[in-house]
């Protein structure tokens, strides 16, 4: 699964934000919300409703049903697959099969509240990059391959 974006209401948008500007130096002039993308590495927008959530997309069949590797790149394909109209999946092999691609949205507020410190992770436990994304305490996701923290899917769309 791979998080694309995130949707906040207004009140948790200026939580965030100032939970922000506390540990980050204001230079007045920036475009709070291009900061908070950078931040994230997530696309932002704020809303009334169904908000607080992490918008996570992934492919199914994955891995490949031909020579069962896994997807690799799964950004790149997604974004090829939502671009393209053929419903077809290219594996690292280079197989195509068609596919589906699910949604899903993460709530991301209501599991980090119940959780308290904990240690904080700075090496993906599948690739090994130090490109970790933190989206909440225990809410995380790796940068350079499909990797997250078990994010549960609240429902589908
Ligand atoms: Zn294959
Ligand atoms: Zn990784």
């Amino acid at each position: 699964m791979v998080p694309t974006a995130v949707v906040l209401s207004h009140d948790s948008y200026a939580k965030v934000l100032a939970e922000r500007l506390e540990t980050e130096s204001t230079c007045s002039g920036d475009n709070e919300t291009i900061r908070l993308e950078h931040h994230l590495s997530l696309p932002v927008s704020v809303r009334s409703e169904d908000t607080d959530i992490i918008v996570v997309k992934e492919l199914v069949p994955n891995p490949c049903p031909i020579c069962h590797h896994p997807l690799k790149f799964l950004r790149e394909l997604i974004e090829r697959f939502e671009n393209e109209d053929t419903n077809q999946i290219r594996c690292p092999l280079g197989h195509r099969y068609s596919g589906i691609m699910k949604v899903y949205h993460l709530n991301i507020f209501q599991q980090s509240e119940r959780d308290e410190e904990s240690d904080k992770m700075s090496e993906c436990p599948t690739c090994g990059s130090n490109k970790i994304q933190y989206l909440g305490p225990k809410e995380m996701f790796c940068l350079d391959c499909d990797w997250d923290s078990d994010m549960v899917a609240r429902y589908r769309v």
